[in-house]
């Protein structure tokens, strides 16, 4: 550990960017941490928090001043709702941060550049049925990814790696698959189906109909945040310049999904599909070879014991804005 280190954290007002700032201050590194907002839940634990405008040119001049390295985590994003009805909002923002993060970088003599990709960039074509092999980094071509939110980020992983080519900015490529956990959206819309489910079953009374987005037979695999977080940081130490998969690789539906929460609520649910609702590509998995052989190491935390820490942080957050009942709160107390 090189207590020296001067790291930069853009999105560090965002899930994945705070948790990852408090992981680096854990390890004894200065941080600065940059986002339109500060964190909604807590206090940030960076040495510096600046409020910028990253699509702004200027903007990320001033957040890479005097930096060694950058993770670069800030987006437009949000869940299969959001990602579907703002195509050009979200093109529009996140090819301007990342194209002007990556020059302003270069600019200010930075040693080492972390992107944060996505599995939206896996192609359509490989994704169709619920039951699929797992993707691995190669199937990322012949492209067709995500409309929007995964061109964008197929485009920028290029930008990295032409960077590196032309200019020798060392940059690493992590695509995220569905990271979940404490501390990130839950409502208004950008919050992702693991936590939308936990908060649709923290409002349920036992016995109630809750609302599932699909038939629930579409597959995904789900990390919890604390893996992710490890990945990330020693991904940015490792020597792989490609595009890297961090994911767990276990591949349940959405239905399976419901269910395991419904368990740690200790709640008999009904699920009504609603099919008209954006359900994202059919089936998505993580293959975790390359990560095995990069990181020695994948990811520990099970799917349950995941669930269960965000299931009861989401209860309290919906606990503290009075919108869990008094019978539900006796309740919940037995379950937990
Ligand atoms: P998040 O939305 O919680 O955090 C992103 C942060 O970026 C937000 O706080 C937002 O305010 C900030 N931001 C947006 N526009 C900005 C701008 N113009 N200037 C400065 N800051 C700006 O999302 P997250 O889950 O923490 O995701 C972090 C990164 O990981 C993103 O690049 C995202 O695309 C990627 N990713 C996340 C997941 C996941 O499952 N969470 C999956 C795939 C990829």
């Amino acid at each position: 550990m090189n207590k020296q280190t001067r790291v930069l954290v853009t999105g560090a007002g965002g899930f994945i960017g705070h948790h990852f700032v408090s992981m680096l201050k854990q390890r004894g590194y200065w941080v600065r941490g940059v986002d339109l907002k500060y964190p909604e839940y807590e206090r940030s634990a960076a040495d510096e928090f600046e409020i910028l405008d990253l699509r702004r040119w200027p903007d990320c001049l001033q957040a890479t001043r005097g930096m060694d390295e950058v993770y670069n985590m800030a987006a437009n994003m949000g869940g299969i709702g959001f990602i579907h009805a703002h195509k050009a909002e979200i093109m529009h923002d996140n090819v301007l941060i990342n194209i002007h993060m990556l020059e302003a970088a270069r600019l200010s003599t930075v040693e080492r550049y972390l992107y944060t990709s996505s599995a939206c960039i896996y192609p359509g074509y490989k994704q169709d049925k619920p039951d699929l092999e797992p993707l691995k980094e190669e199937d990322a071509y012949p492209a067709d990814p995500e409309d929007g939110y995964g061109w964008e980020k197929l485009f920028s992983e290029r930008q990295c790696r032409h960077y590196y080519e032309e200019y020798g900015l060392e940059t690493r490529t992590v695509r995220f698959h569905n990271i979940f956990g404490p501390l990130g959206t839950y409502d208004g819309g950008r919050e992702k189906s693991p936590a939308a489910i936990c908060r649709k079953v923290a409002l349920a009374a036992d016995g109630d109909e809750i609302e599932v987005w699909g038939d629930g037979l579409q597959t995904r695999s789900y990390c919890y945040i604390d893996d992710c977080v490890e990945g990330i940081y020693r991904l940015m130490k490792s020597d792989h310049r490609e595009p890297l998969n961090l994911g767990q690789d276990r591949m349940i539906t959405i239905n399976e999904l419901v269910d395991i929460v419904s368990g740690i609520a200790d709640k008999s649910l009904v699920k009504r599909h609603d099919l008209t609702k954006p359900q994202g590509v059919r089936g998505r998995n993580s293959d975790n070879t390359m990560l095995r052989q990069v990181l020695g190491w994948e990811p520990q935390i099970s799917l349950e014991e995941g669930l269960r820490r965000t299931y009861w942080w989401i209860y309290g957050e919906l606990e503290k804005k009075g919108q869990i009942d008094k019978n539900e709160m006796l309740s919940a107390a037995e379950a937990a």
